[in-house]
């Protein structure tokens, strides 16, 4: 049996709701379907889970999120050794170490899939820094990228600002603005840039799939539909026109090819060359040089008299909202390639405390890459993945740079011990990339042009994280929102041609 549509897209995340958005408000006769493998955790398609109601919300939290590696987001900080009990199963939505599905992940054991509707996108942190300098990728014209970037950032709501009005900001700029000095004054520590909606007395209201594609979420558009619980197996193509996407019930097993003039495929920086491989699409550089900042972590208990303040001064959040602030320190480039993520907040057990995250690029190194059986399966019967991950010398020279900016910033805000900053495993940033990288020319070193079409394919398009081809300090979800806006635009021009 087949469905067939104008546009057909694999995944309902942030990269898919942006070129479904995108397309439909430049084409609204176009038909949209969108394939989803995941289920819905709270009720609300695509919301973030900090809109659901209290009881989903703390369900979710505590049982679905808590294995989500951005500890700074989970309520309670975890660790790798609390999660190694749980295990995978099709019919539970949420976010999974991608090993619990039978891949080899002992190189990158951090790595987390998403298995919702809305992707990681219903439970991100929202940090929403943005690239620069050579995390730019030099081959894309400026003027493009710079209204791309505003492009992104509008459809993901970005916004600077405090979370609730705080006495302890203003003290903890100065702070590290001294203890992390910039040359340029527009790279200062000051607010995270962090999509979404500030409301008065109610948490931040952070960007979910949904706000940036409601009607796909909504079935309120003519045209456009979301079918979830359908895993996409393969990719139907003569290796130049792709006919049709073959999904497959995950109830019922039942199999189905949606057809489409054009196709897309914005399935995570995993699973998105994952299904290209599958489908036998295999560009030298499929799956290669995976990419991920490192991510280093640590806690400082703010030192309330040094700011000549007190404990009465801690701002209460309102419910629902775990953090007081979010700031950042910003890279300044190749001279200082990490940027601190500071979240404050009110920790169980250590009290008022600015979780002092810090971020630093690696290098692309083909080494690194995800390698795909032809003989093993997942869980889902897809090709098992063995990921090939390791830092180089200088990348380790660059993690131990970044300890001690951390340490520099973290000691003007309170005491902070060497012993206190964490190097956490690799893959646990959650911002995956280069792995379908795009590129100028089709030169083996990427997977889709500019345009973020499969090099040699007439129809096929990607998005994500994966698509990114730089390295990158900054959380990758703006960059590849950017290239997912550019991409959106290509596949207009080509349903349009
Ligand atoms: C807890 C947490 C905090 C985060 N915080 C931040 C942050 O502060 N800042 C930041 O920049 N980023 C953050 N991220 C990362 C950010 O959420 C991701 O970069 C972004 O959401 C990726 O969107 P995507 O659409 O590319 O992929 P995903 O959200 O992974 O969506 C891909 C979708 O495709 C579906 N899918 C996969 N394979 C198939 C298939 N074969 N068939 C059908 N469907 C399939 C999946 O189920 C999934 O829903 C965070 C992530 C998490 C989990």
């Amino acid at each position: 049996m087949s469905e067939t549509y104008d546009v057909v897209i694999v995944g309902s995340g942030i990269n898919g709701a942006i070129v479904a958005a995108r397309i439909h408000s430049a084409s609204p006769e176009t038909s949209v379907l969108v394939l989803e493998a995941g289920r819905e955790i709270t009720g609300i398609a695509g919301e973030h889970l900090v809109e659901a109601d209290e009881n989903a919300m703390n369900a979710s939290y505590e049982d679905l999120m808590r294995r989500a590696r951005q500890i700074e987001y989970v309520k309670g900080a975890v660790s790798m050794n609390e999660i190694e009990g749980d295990s995978w199963r099709d019919d539970l939505p949420g976010v999974f170490p991608a090993a619990f599905l039978g891949h080899n992940f002992a190189e990158f054991p951090g790595a987390s899939i998403a298995w919702n509707i809305g992707g990681m996108g219903v439970h991100w942190t929202a940090a929403c820094p943005w690239p620069y300098a050579e995390e730019i990728p030099d081959f894309l014209p400026s003027a493009e990228w710079d209204a791309d970037v505003e492009a992104a950032r509008e459809l993901l709501r970005v916004s600077r600002g405090p979370l609730v009005p705080n006495p302890f900001t203003e003290p903890i700029f100065e702070a590290l603005r001294t203890a992390v000095p910039s040359p340029d004054p527009s790279r200062e520590a000051g607010f995270m840039p962090m999509a979404g909606v500030d409301r008065d007395g109610a948490p931040f209201a952070r960007t979910g799939p949904r706000d940036i594609a409601p009607f796909l979420f909504d079935g309120s558009a003519a045209g456009v539909a979301l079918k979830t619980g359908v895993l996409c197996t393969r990719i139907v193509s003569d290796g130049h026109d792709v006919s049709g996407i073959v999904g497959r019930d995950i109830v019922t097993g039942e199999e189905r090819t949606y057809t489409g003039r054009t196709y897309l495929v914005a399935a995570d920086a995993l699973r998105t060359p994952q299904l290209l491989w599958a489908s036998g699409i295999r560009p030298e550089a499929l799956g290669v040089r995976l990419n991920e900042h490192a991510s280093i972590d640590g806690d400082v208990v703010i030192d309330a008299e040094r700011f000549g303040l007190t404990d009465a001064d801690i701002p209460t959040p309102p419910a629902g909202e775990p953090f007081i602030g979010s700031y950042w320190s910003p890279s300044i480039g190749a001279e200082r390639p990490t940027h601190g993520q500071l979240m404050e907040r009110d920790a169980e057990g250590l009290g008022h405390v600015l979780g002092v995250g810090w971020y630093c690029s690696t290098e692309i190194r083909p080494e690194n890459r995800i390698e795909f059986s032809d003989e093993l399966t997942d869980s889902l019967g897809m090709p098992h993945m063995t990921v090939h991950f390791s830092y180089s010398e200088r990348d380790l020279e660059q993690i131990r740079a970044t300890q001690e900016v951390q340490s520099a910033a973290a000691n003007a805000i309170g005491v902070f011990s060497a012993e206190s900053s964490e190097v956490l495993p690799a893959g646990a940033s959650l911002h995956y990339t280069g792995t379908v990288r795009m590129g100028p020319v089709d030169d083996g070193t990427s997977v889709c042009d500019t345009d973020g079409r499969v090099w040699g394919f007439s129809n096929l398009y990607l998005a994500g994280n994966g698509v990114t081809p730089t390295a990158l300090t900054c959380n990758a979800t703006l960059t590849g929102a950017t290239l997912a806006v550019r991409t959106a635009r290509a596949m207009v021009a080509h349903i349009n041609s």
